[in-house]
């Protein structure tokens, strides 16, 4: 298990596979006015690639190819933020997506308890340390904590999508997951294009 730091994009070449977990490190929650600052990535492979974003950087190109890469899910918790985080940056759509959180508000409905942490309890029997979550991700030199807690967002969310699809089969709410994944994107670019807490399918 080894977490790699990278400045301003991935390596030539690398290619961390099919199924990459990704998440995103800003400086607060709205897109417009916080900016990216680090894109972690797992291959599932207990790997994490982590990748520092510049203040005024806007471009990211083998990270982009990844993320716009038809072939290869990504797969998010919380997936509708870091889209529009990484569109807003880099001007690319992420997709296709798979997100834990949309999957665990499908088949967990005994719970309203959709966090990552909480998911990772229940469904892995591990306890994520979430510490590091508010801390300065705009530090021109991060933390060893830092770095280990944005590693863990990304290192456990292959074995958590295994353990969402079973339950969305079970429940036999598939097919509903897909088309609420197949619009997120869409979702991530209302969201920057003026409707962030409009539900447009509401009268
Ligand atoms: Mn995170």
């Amino acid at each position: 298990m080894t977490n790699h730091l990278y400045a301003n994009d991935l390596p030539d070449g690398l290619n961390p596979g099919p199924v990459v977990a990704v998440d995103c490190e800003t400086m607060g929650l709205n897109p417009h006015r916080d900016r990216l600052c680090l894109v972690q990535l797992s291959g599932g492979d207990g790997d994490a690639h982590l990748v520092r974003v510049e203040k005024g950087q806007t471009d990211a190109p083998n990270l982009c190819r990844v993320l716009t890469d038809p072939a290869v899910l990504k797969l998010f918790h919380f997936a509708r933020f870091d889209i529009a985080a990484l569109l807003h940056a880099f001007g690319v759509v992420t997709a296709p997506v798979y997100c834990t959180k949309i999957a665990s508000k499908l088949a967990r409905t005994y719970t309203d308890r959709h966090g990552l942490k909480h998911l990772v309890q229940e469904l892995l029997e591990i306890d994520l340390c979430k510490q590091q979550q508010t801390s300065d991700w705009g530090a021109a030199e991060l933390t060893p904590a830092q770095v280990d807690y944005a590693a863990a967002d990304v290192l456990y969310l292959h074995r958590l999508r295994e353990a969402l699809d079973a339950r969305l089969a079970r429940e036999g709410r598939d097919d509903m997951a897909r088309a609420c994944f197949g619009f997120l994107p869409m979702r991530a670019r209302l969201d920057l294009a003026g409707w962030p807490e409009t539900d447009i399918f509401a009268h």
